[in-house]
């Protein structure tokens, strides 16, 4: 059976051309051909038949998703954009299913399906693909200049508790006022510093800035040993009481944050780049 098909699958190649100068069958040849894609000249792989005797080249073999994939990519190499294939390479480096890496980035596993598969994803979801895969070129603008860590989210959580004098970390209520409080120390730190406080990544959620992926973080912060953590700096617990004073209300700085054109103007979803942190009004 197994044999049956090969065979066929031969005699299908072989019979699909025969050379104009009476030279036989011609043979199947993977050539470059140069084609114009959204204005960009591109030098892409195609098949071709090709006469072993005397080289004439006719009719471009028919495989429309090849080509369209081959396109695709050479296009997404010559704007910079990541490929389908580095794409799927740096997912599978980091362990990641594309439903992990939608689920990293806040959008659908087809989108990533389409991605992989030669659909052009556009540069704001470039960038976002590159920071879910941890490009440390762009690592800077979303974790302001500090490696990530989740015992200093718990320190500066704790501090903030001790200034303000109540409990902001609480079960089940998703962080809802803790991470503007975490998010307005970040951002003035990295303002006032260079640098973050606990290099979180903020995400504009519908209900303001918050952690991203915090759903996949609550228990880690809840269960996390602080004194693990580097401690706050003179210039860190300064900031952190300024903003305690500043917002002695959970519903202050909830509604301060509402108010910040660096979540206002992202898109519902996205990346609040700590590079924007110098537009902060409300503290
Ligand atoms: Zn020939």
């Amino acid at each position: 059976m197994r044999t049956e098909k090969r065979l066929r699958g031969v005699e299908m190649k072989e019979n699909g051309m025969n050379c104009p100068e009476g030279h036989g069958k011609m043979v199947i040849k993977r050539i470059r051909k140069g084609i114009t894609f959204r204005g960009i000249h591109l030098t892409v792989p195609t098949n071709q038949y090709v006469c072993r005797v005397c080289g004439k080249e006719a009719g471009t073999v028919n495989q429309a998703a090849d080509t369209q994939m081959a396109i695709s990519e050479a296009y997404r190499k010559a704007v910079n954009l990541l490929t389908g294939k580095e794409i799927v390479e740096k997912r599978k480096k980091l362990n990641l299913t594309q439903e992990s890496l939608a689920k990293r980035m806040n959008v659908g596993i087809a989108s990533i399906k389409r991605w992989e598969g030669g659909t052009i994803q556009s540069k704001s979801m470039d960038r976002a693909l590159r920071i879910a895969l941890g490009d440390q070129s762009v690592g800077d603008s979303c974790t302001g200049n500090r490696a990530f860590s989740i015992p200093r989210i718990k320190l500066v959580l704790r501090e903030f508790e001790s200034v303000l004098g109540k409990h902001i970390l609480k079960k089940n209520d998703k962080m809802l006022f803790a991470a503007k409080y975490l998010w307005y120390a970040d951002m003035v730190a990295h303002r006032e510093t260079g640098e973050s406080m606990t290099g979180s990544t903020y995400a504009a959620l519908p209900y303001g800035p918050q952690l991203n992926n915090y759903k996949d973080l609550i228990e880690d912060i809840m269960k996390a040993d602080e004194s693990k953590a580097e401690p706050l700096s003179r210039e860190e617990k300064r900031i952190v009481t300024r903003i305690a004073m500043k917002f002695p209300e959970e519903r202050m700085v909830y509604d301060a944050a509402h108010k910040e054109k660096m979540w206002k103007k992202q898109p519902n979803g996205a990346i609040i780049p700590y590079t924007d942190s110098v537009e902060l009004g409300g503290v």
